[in-house]
């Protein structure tokens, strides 16, 4: 029995208890940000926004970057459209309007010996300059300076006096990420206070216990973590920075291995799953008989979760394949070993629809014989369901195909022996750790499979409990999909081939990045950038104007799922010529008949996710199209999208796959973008950028990791407490992800 209830516990119960001993003792690290001289009411309020609470939160409130502000140059010396320092005194500070109506202060500059110079510096609208810096006051000032007119100024510069510490000025300046209402200086200034504790030097990071013993700390060659954090906020040159970052981010990476680590020791010794298994020439006669030979890519992966169901351990595998890599028939001849072996199979769909595609695959790959299937959803009900629950429960079915729903609901297996998640993005670390909990007595063997392609260093962290087998071809003679770049002033031509296609008897789909107009959620770019297209004005100006006559429906994410199922129905049926859509349409599902794919503000999705929504369609036997609307000044990068590479074959080009285009996606738009907000199951890392992180740190961790558990695989000694206390920490920000 599995119950969804039980979730949550279940987690917990996977990861070591929070013991006392690993609490850290009482810091002022745990006193509100009030405490702080200069954090009233307001400001705290305004932190909280940014989930910054105690001193502790702050402290890890990072800088994004730097201004280089470090290098001093007299003002003799300076030089034109760059950063730059000086020590200089106030000359006279004039204000006035200027013919647009700002406010200009300006102010002349001597050298230090109080010689006049030709430079000053301006600043705009900021009235304050003036009441607080009176002249002849020395100052550093920080900024651009750039020519006006004939002579050099600071444009904007940060001023401070001369005598005060270099906080804005003078030095490598922290840029922070901020909210509404906070200004830079201030921030900057909290966190200066926390780190160097303003003139008496009592700032708190000195509280910051070190989670590494020092044993660690050398080994590596690592900062202790106080100057770490020091550094990180406030360094003194770059190669303290650096070894601040590197420090920081091995603490996080260490945490992570460890987690990860000690769960799949445990599993390894404490699960045990049935082993499955089939000679040979029995294998050898069921891929005779499939409707299609097996590509190389294929084959190698069977043979890798072969391997794996025969061992008492159970696998965890993830099956990593292009869209239409054909990974159905891989987990489909899963199912026949472990049927063979009298266990049974759970083959579990994002969606309804999906299930339905996969029990339809399966009848068609075991017309020749193999194991007995059904399909159980929400719609099959009464005596049918019935019977199909029976037959899971005293073993006489052998696999049942469905949505998660399989897992959650009551339903009860006499052997399940394994299980197959298909193209479930959201199929996280938490949702694995749950999964194998759910087999009673045995542990069922599990198989993911994906077309997102996974970086090799999310492979070597976040997926380290995972094996991985990728299949990296696509079966012969497929059909390539044209597709054009276009701009929205070209759209007329577009619907005109829609409309044309649609006479012919295709359909076609219309994707955009937004549901609906009021959705103007994360668009910060302000009033004037052209507002990116929604579905549901979309679908309405082409029902009334340019595709009149034809049928068309809307789908989207705020749907329930039993009506976005029974649109798919319909479409699918042939009832709808054009389905209007956001990203929903993007998984898995196959719709011979459609042969166009129409992407509105293409711009604004990801290579890899544009990629599977090109995957739609070409899945039957017409000439299949797809046009990726956008303006032209994003051209570049969606270039890849019909960019070209060498085939293998002499003279001959493909089109990049999904992986390739997932590569460059992450080269250009770096890994948030990638993982698409945190979907992938990939935990917040609040130091490292998995995307761009230094292969050899995770190495280093990983060997690390593995030389800790190696002498204390529960973390139980005093100098591994702080360790045991940020592993369970992590497993928390799992269970509540
Ligand atoms: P995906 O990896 O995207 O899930 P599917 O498993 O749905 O891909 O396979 C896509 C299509 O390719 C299916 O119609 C399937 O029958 C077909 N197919 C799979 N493997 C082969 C092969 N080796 N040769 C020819 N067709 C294949
Ligand atoms: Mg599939």
């Amino acid at each position: 029995m599995i119950r969804a209830e039980h979730h949550v516990s279940i987690v917990t119960s996977t990861a070591p208890r929070a013991r006392s001993t690993s609490e850290p003792p009482a810091t002022s690290l745990d006193l509100p940000v009030t405490r702080i001289p200069g954090i009233g009411r307001e400001s705290a309020k305004l932190l909280e926004r940014m989930r910054i609470h105690t001193i502790g939160d702050l402290l890890w409130h990072l800088p994004t970057r730097f201004d280089d502000f470090s290098k001093f140059v007299p003002l003799r010396r300076l030089v034109p459209n760059a950063s730059q320092t000086a020590l200089a005194v106030l000359g006279h500070i004039s204000q006035r309007r200027t013919a647009t109506g700002k406010l200009m202060t300006e102010a002349e500059l001597h050298e230090e010996d109080g010689t006049p110079t030709q430079v000053r510096a301006t600043w705009f609208g900021r009235a304050f300059v003036k009441e607080t810096h009176p002249e002849g006051e020395r100052v550093r000032i920080s900024g651009k300076v750039r020519f006006f007119g004939r002579s050099l100024h600071f444009s904007q510069p940060t001023l401070e006096r001369a005598e005060a510490e270099a906080v804005h000025t003078g030095r490598l300046v922290p840029i922070y990420p901020l909210t509404e209402g906070i200004k830079p200086g201030q921030m900057r200034r909290w966190l200066h206070t926390a780190i160097e504790g303003g003139p008496r030097r009592t700032g708190v990071v000195g509280e910051v216990p070190d989670p590494l013993p020092s044993p660690v700390r050398e080994r590596h060659a690592l900062p202790d973590i106080a100057s770490a954090l020091r550094q990180v906020h406030f360094p003194d040159d770059d190669e303290r920075l650096l070894s601040a970052r590197r420090r920081l981010a091995f603490d996080e990476l260490l945490v992570l291995q460890l987690a990860l680590a000690q769960r799949r020791a445990r599993w390894t010794a404490q699960a045990s799953a049935m082993p499955l298994r089939v000679p040979d020439a029995e294998l050898a006669t069921w891929i005779a008989a499939l409707p299609f030979t097996l590509t190389g890519a294929q084959q190698r992966s069977l043979a890798q979760i072969r391997d794996d169901l025969a061992r008492r351990v159970p696998m965890s595998r993830l099956l990593e394949g292009d869209v239409g890599s054909g990974k159905t028939v891989v987990a489909a001849l899963a199912a026949r070993i472990a049927a063979r072996s009298g266990a049974q199979t759970a083959l579990m769909a994002p969606t309804e629809l999906l299930a339905e595609q996969h029990a339809r695959s399966l009848a068609a790959l075991f017309k020749a014989g193999g194991p007995s299937h059904a399909l159980l959803t929400s719609s099959v009900i009464g005596e049918p369901r019935r019977t199909i629950l029976a037959g899971l429960a005293d073993g006489s079915l052998d696999v049942v195909v469905g949505t998660h729903a399989l897992v959650e609901e009551h339903v009860g297996f006499k052997r399940l022996g394994l299980a197959v998640v298909d193209e479930q993005h959201r199929f996280g670390v938490r949702q694995r750790a749950t999964f194998r909990e759910k087999g009673s007595g045995n542990d069922p063997h599990l198989l993911l499979t994906t077309a997102t392609p996974i970086p090799q260093t999310l492979s070597q962290t976040v997926y380290r409990d995972l094996d991985i087998s990728v299949i990296d071809e696509l079966p012969l003679g497929r059909k390539e999909i044209t597709t054009h770049l276009r701009t929205p002033d070209q759209l007329p031509k577009v619907w005109e081939g829609v409309r044309l296609a649609a006479e012919r008897g295709q359909q076609a789909f219309v994707v955009t990045p937004r549901i609906d107009p009021a959705d103007d959620g994360e668009d910060e770019s302000g009033g004037s950038a052209p507002r990116p297209p929604s579905a549901v004005e979309t679908e309405k100006e082409l029902r009334q104007g340019e595709l009149r006559g034809l049928r068309l429906a809307l789908m989207h994410g705020r749907m329930p799922a039993k009506e976005r199922d029974a649109i798919m129905r319909r479409f699918f049926d042939r009832e709808i010529d054009v389905l209007v859509a956001t990203t929903v349409v993007e998984v898995g599902i196959d719709i011979p008949n459609a042969t166009v794919m129409v992407v509105l503000g293409a711009e604004r999705f990801g290579l890899a996710q544009l990629h599977q929504l090109r995957g739609r369609v070409g899945r039957g036997t017409e000439k299949a199209y797809c046009v990726l609307v956008s303006e032209a000044s994003d051209s570049e990068r969606l270039a890849a999208m019909v960019a070209r590479k060498p085939s293998g074959i002499e003279g001959n080009t493909v089109p990049l796959d999904g992986f390739d285009l997932a590569k460059r996606d992450l080269e250009i738009r770096g890994a948030g973008e990638f993982l698409g907000e945190r979907q992938h199951g990939v935990p917040e890392l609040r130091i490292v950028d998995l995307a761009d992180v230094d292969p050899r740190l995770i190495s280093e961790t990983a060997d690390e990791a593995d030389r800790i558990l190696a002498g204390d695989a529960t973390l139980e000694r005093p100098e591994h407490g702080a360790l045991a206390h940020a592993v369970d920490q992590l497993w928390r920000r799992y269970a509540l992800a």
